[in-house]
């Protein structure tokens, strides 16, 4: 979200998406310096929450040193130091997304460090699946997991396809399938992965980020799914439920934080600082008149 705009934010809101998580990742352009790191991931925990709240939308986040980035090691050797100054904070719910994109030997030693890391804090953890190369990069994703001992229905596989679905629901992971516009993964197909896959331990969600995109994906989705004749229960799931199970497990992501909430205030400030620029600010209230 920190890449998109209060439009997305209204828009989402009013689609009815209640809470998102928004994994730490890439940003286009490499990171040169830890601080940029630092501040990123406390823009994560701080002003990002407030940007959401403020469009009545629950922020949590996934925190860790991307794989990309890993390829870099004097500055991954420094990121994996301040890791443990951010998983504990509120809106923290895994380490993430970690895992591989090129699976270059600096990407496999950070990744296996972070599932460490991991089990050390009693994380869930959100692994991001290789673009290339995937079902051979996705299954040595769960062997490294398995192999550093950490509980399957722990561990969020990410950016699935029909190719892996499959062996990644065979070994008790969670399969996300992470939903994009026009290429990779689409809605269409995301419906026939239901159909034929079920709605157990499999969680929609969306490329929501600097590139061609949909933050509005799960709720598409979710229609599409009705209007296909899924089953609303299998859409309750695949699209809601499933993912507060899982990360929920963090104990720090309930439904009791958007279920009964008072609304917006947009009278709140953060650091001194609005989202307004000077407009009106949205209250909500219980009055009826
Ligand atoms: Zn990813």
């Amino acid at each position: 979200m920190s890449s998109r705009t209060t439009d997305d934010y209204e828009a989402m809101a009013q689609a009815g998406v209640v809470a998102v998580i928004e994994p730490s990742f890439w940003m286009g352009q490499p990171r040169t310096q830890v601080g940029s790191f630092q501040d990123y991931f406390s823009s994560l925990v701080g002003w990002e929450p407030f940007r959401a709240s403020q469009f009545g939308i629950k922020h949590y986040c996934t925190i860790g040193l991307n794989s990309k980035e890993a390829n870099n090691e004097a500055l991954a050797e420094q990121v994996m130091d301040l890791l443990p100054l951010y998983l504990h904070k509120e809106n923290v719910v895994a380490v993430g997304e970690i895992g591989y994109d090129d699976q270059t030997p600096a990407e496999d030693k950070y990744f296996r460090q972070q599932l460490e890391l991991a089990k050390e804090f009693e994380m869930l953890v959100q692994v991001h699946t290789p673009h290339r190369d995937k079902k051979a990069g996705t299954i040595k994703s769960m062997e490294v997991c398995l192999e550093h001992g950490l509980d399957p229905s722990m561990v969020v596989i990410d950016h699935n396809n029909e190719e892996t679905v499959q062996e990644v629901l065979d070994r008790g992971f969670i399969a996300a399938f992470t939903i994009y516009p026009k290429t990779k993964m689409g809605n269409e197909r995301m419906v026939e992965v239901v159909k034929r896959f079920g709605s157990t331990n499999i969680i929609v969600d969306s490329s929501a980020d600097w590139g061609v995109s949909d933050p509005l994906a799960v709720p598409k989705t979710a229609s599409l799914m009705i209007r296909s004749g899924v089953a609303k229960e299998d859409v309750v799931k695949t699209c809601y439920q499933n993912a507060l199970d899982v990360f929920g497990k963090s104990g720090k992501m309930k439904a009791e934080h958007w279920n009964g909430s008072k609304g917006v205030d947009q009278r709140q400030l953060f650091n001194d600082n609005s989202v307004l620029r000077g407009q009106e600010p949205k209250v909500d209230n219980d009055k009826i008149v």
